[in-house]
């Protein structure tokens, strides 16, 4: 876009930052209040980092479906749905009610093994196409963390090939090739001696994967089958069958992080929809049913089985997992309440892809009529805007970006018309089962009509 245009609507962002900024703080003054509290005794006055908007977060006091209140009592139709882990929408009664007998009948932490934790791996490895066995973890991260020390162990090889601008939970060896220039520590306090057996690519290119895998040892290659915290873009048709026969060819393994497509794309995730099965599968979110310690590692019985301390007595030819509160009845019980309602009403997901998909699409006509170079992304429930040079295929095109300024004035525009998301640097919109047609309507009807205040020219 020529930059004269450029700066006219970056003018006019500014503008309208000050006015929305005014109407915001006459709206939320608790919360303004209780920020202040917080950065007293909160390290930016939040608990995490990505949870921090401008000019200071809503602190949220009730959800319920697809809504949340914050403390000052506004109501917002909410599009993060706890990171993503609320596929039926906040507090659904399948769960909660499932999830209170658990607590009555048999307390919340049991420390020994329990029924429930056998009965929700045998579900899992129904719905899972590729998983045969299942080790719970307390999230996502530590899924991943204990996955890399897995394939590892099997292989008995160190190097990892994850995507650029993949997310897998800031563990050590993950934690690098976030952002660009895709390489290096993505934190201070990591040597550089944790990340050095991990190398970055672009995602939705087989090429280079396999320069990685032919020049080196590979043990395995993790990958998002929709990018996630990389802006919601979705692996083009070829790519993971692509990885599945050169990971094979290479005796790499293969492994997908479903932490947010699990459940979510299909209910077996991503690898029931693009029908590829890895060797190895990292689950979060919503396999603990919305509650917290929530994730698992599935895999095929001859990789998993390294974790067996019986087929492997000596604990150093074994790869060592842990946990205190792995297994607990709260989060398992939950899991499986929410997961056996879906995999009982299996249905339900052609309806809500259908929507999305449609919302999706819409956004992309209208994004690309009122604003040139904004784009949506995605694959069913999972929606990315972009306001880039092109169309995203990988995270490199997402930074690529014509300016910054819309995102963080469409977050607040948002917040103003009652829909909340995150971030207000990256757009995604993880909507619920319990969203409807006509919250779809009023987001796409919040988005034009920002699209159209910036685009008038
Ligand atoms: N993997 C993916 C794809 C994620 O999106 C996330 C979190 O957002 C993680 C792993 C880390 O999960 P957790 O935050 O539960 O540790």
């Amino acid at each position: 876009m020529a930059r004269p245009i450029i700066d006219n609507i970056e003018r006019r962002l500014v503008e309208l930052e000050k006015q929305l900024n005014e109407e915001y703080r006459k709206r939320t003054p608790k919360s303004r209040e209780m920020y202040e509290r917080a950065l007293r005794v909160l390290p930016g006055g939040v608990t995490y980092h990505i949870r921090w908007f401008s000019p200071y977060p809503l602190y949220i006091v009730k959800a319920s479906a697809q809504h949340v209140w914050d403390i000052d009592g506004n109501m917002y139709t909410d599009y993060w749905m706890g990171h993503g882990a609320h596929i039926l929408g906040h507090n659904p009664d399948v769960v909660r009610e499932r999830v209170v007998q658990i607590l009555e009948e048999r307390g919340s932490h049991l420390g020994f093994e329990n029924d429930l934790a056998v009965e929700y791996a045998e579900l899992l490895t129904k719905i899972v196409p590729s998983a045969e066995m299942v080790r719970y973890t307390n999230s996502g991260t530590e899924a991943n963390m204990y996955t890399v020390r897995l394939v590892r162990a099997y292989t008995g090889k160190k190097r990892i090939v994850k995507v650029n601008g993949g997310w897998h939970g800031a563990y050590d060896a993950l934690h690098t090739a976030v952002t660009p220039p895709y390489w290096g520590a993505e934190s201070a306090g990591l040597p550089e001696e944790n990340i050095k057996y991990t190398v970055g690519v672009p995602f939705n290119d087989l090429e280079v994967v396999e320069q990685h895998l032919r020049k080196r040892d590979i043990a395995a290659v993790i990958v998002e089958p929709v990018l996630g915290a990389g802006g919601c873009i979705p692996a083009e048709p070829d790519y993971l069958k692509g990885l599945r026969e050169l990971t094979n060819q290479y005796d790499a393994l293969l492994v997908f992080d479903e932490v947010i497509t699990g459940f979510r794309i299909s209910l077996g995730g991503a690898q029931e929809y693009y029908n590829v099965k890895p060797d190895v599968t990292v689950l979060g979110k919503a396999v603990g049913g919305g509650y917290p310690g929530s994730g698992a590692i599935v895999g095929i019985e001859e990789v998993m089985k390294l974790f067996d301390h019986i087929a492997i007595s000596d604990p150093r030819k074994r790869s060592g997992h842990s946990g205190t509160f792995v297994g607990n009845p709260i989060t398992i019980a939950a899991g499986y309440a929410l997961a056996s309602y879906m995999y009982q009403n299996k249905h339900l997901y052609e309806e809500f892809n259908n929507l999305w998909s449609w919302v999706k699409e819409k956004l992309s006509k209208e994004c690309n009529t009122i604003t040139p170079q904004c784009f949506a992304t995605g694959l069913g429930s999972m929606i990315g805007i972009h306001f880039t040079e092109k169309e995203p295929k990988r995270h490199e095109d997402t930074v690529k970006r014509w300016s910054s300024i819309p995102y963080k004035v469409l977050h607040l525009y948002a917040r103003l018309n009652n829909i909340l998301y995150l971030t207000e640097h990256t757009i995604h919109f993880l909507p619920s089962m319990a969203h409807t047609k006509r919250d779809a309507e009023k987001l796409i009807d919040v988005i034009v009509q920002f699209l159209s205040l910036i685009g008038r020219q």
